[in-house]
């Protein structure tokens, strides 16, 4: 089941120069950085309420968020839901026809267990599930 809207990523050139913004002119607090080996990312999150930004940055050429920059400029990534069960979420995705980018969940910040559904399947909106700590 989809609890709520655990996230919503966004894709910086700098997260250094990011933050003022958030901090400076929204007034929030950075909750932590965090740097994501598996993504090539580095990643910044603010709290609002019950929803947090995620700010990303590329940490690698190589980064699908590098790949993002080049091709969108900076700007909305995706929108995380949390779910309390992830491996049904994904079986429940690909019944319902849609495309997966990754079939199987990892490791994302956090510790939580993350995937991300195909925006072509998801009219235009990359959509990543998150739930809490790690399942066996
Ligand atoms: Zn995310």
């Amino acid at each position: 089941m989809l609890e709520k809207i655990d996230h919503i990523g966004i894709a910086v050139k700098s997260i250094a120069e990011a933050r003022k913004y958030y901090e400076q002119a929204l007034g929030l607090t950075c909750e932590k950085e965090e740097v994501v080996e598996s993504q090539m990312v580095k990643t910044a999150f603010f709290r609002v309420g019950e929803v947090h930004i995620e700010l990303l940055e590329p940490t690698d050429e190589k980064s699908p968020i590098a790949a993002f920059l080049e091709k969108r400029g900076e700007g909305i990534h995706h929108i995380a839901f949390r779910t309390n069960d992830i491996t049904r979420q994904l079986d429940q995705a690909r019944t319902g026809g849609c495309r997966l980018i990754h079939e199987v969940p990892f490791e994302g910040a956090g510790g939580k267990q993350v995937a991300f559904l195909h925006p072509k399947s998801s009219f235009g909106v990359l959509t990543e599930f998150c739930a809490k700590g790690i399942k066996v």
